[in-house]
């Protein structure tokens, strides 16, 4: 009697502290949610002024161009580069908005990386000549794998563009691919691997969140938004993987991402 009247009290304080922990986390729940639908309504309505603002200028410049002065243009470049960058911001915070409210579904797809990798490195190719960087893919022929082609794109130029950012001039850039078996199950690893500037220990666990920035001028003065790593961490998860760093002041950074090469459904 007395272990029946124990299993009946365990289960109503059990069932008590569910319900009771449900309900406090509900005007938490919908805040948050509130403030994801904010960020994702105002990016989009940021969108379509700055598209307006993109085109005024691609105009004004074509049509201005021989009255333009030496410090009229540089103004006009500035203004140019400050939109771009504004662009990509929003583009960034909409697929972070969306990723968090799960409008992101992924479009999977069994398909080769190895081809969009090498889309890849022929679109950043201008970047690291112009930087004297020696650029290197190491992959076999095909790596098949199961993912989102755009979002797997997305993922591997975030990585090899911050590669190329934050390694000075004569430096070097290596991404190598493999197929590995770990725990019985086949994985597609991909080293990212640079001789830049290095990101201190205290700071490694850091570089994910959103907004982060080792060094806020430097970031800017690159272009960066402080999302792109956020965004890649996103995608990894999303795809059953995992992302890590491992880096030294001054020697360089080394990024390697794990993806099952088939996803659980
Ligand atoms: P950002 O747009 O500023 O590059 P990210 O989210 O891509 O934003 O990266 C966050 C921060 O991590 C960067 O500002 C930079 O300080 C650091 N970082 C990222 N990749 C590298 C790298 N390969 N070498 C050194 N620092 C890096």
């Amino acid at each position: 009697f007395l272990i029946g009247l124990g299993v009946l009290f365990w289960g109503i304080s059990f069932l008590f502290s569910y319900f009771m922990s449900k309900r406090a986390i509900a005007p938490i729940r919908e805040s948050f949610l509130r403030q994801r639908e904010f960020v994702d309504n105002a990016s989009h309505e940021l969108r379509t002024p700055l598209a307006i603002l993109k085109s005024s200028l691609d105009v004004f410049e074509i049509e201005e161009e021989d009255r333009l002065t030496g410090v009229s243009k540089k103004v006009m470049a500035h203004m140019k580069d400050e939109v771009r960058r504004m662009t990509r911001l929003i583009g960034d915070l909409l697929t972070l908005a969306r990723s968090d409210s799960e409008q992101q579904s992924l479009k999977v797809e069994s398909f080769d990386v190895v081809p969009v990798i090498c889309d890849i490195q022929e679109a950043l190719e201008v970047l690291a000549k112009e930087k004297a960087i020696e650029l290197t893919v190491k992959m076999p022929t095909s790596i098949q794998i199961d993912g989102d082609r755009e979002r797997l794109k997305q993922l591997f130029y975030i990585l090899l563009d911050n590669a190329l950012k934050y390694t000075p001039e004569g430096g070097r850039v290596t991404m190598v691919a493999s197929v590995q078996t770990k725990e019985k199950k086949q994985w597609s690893v991909f080293r990212v691997q640079d001789t830049g500037v290095g990101i201190a220990n205290e700071e490694q666990a850091r570089i994910f969140d959103r907004f982060y920035r080792v060094n806020k001028n430097r970031s800017r003065q690159m272009g960066g938004t402080g999302l792109g790593l956020s965004i890649a961490k996103w995608i990894v998860e999303a795809h059953q993987g995992e992302i890590k760093v491992t880096s030294e002041l001054q020697k360089g950074t080394t990024f390697v991402i794990m993806l099952p090469t088939r996803l659980e459904r």
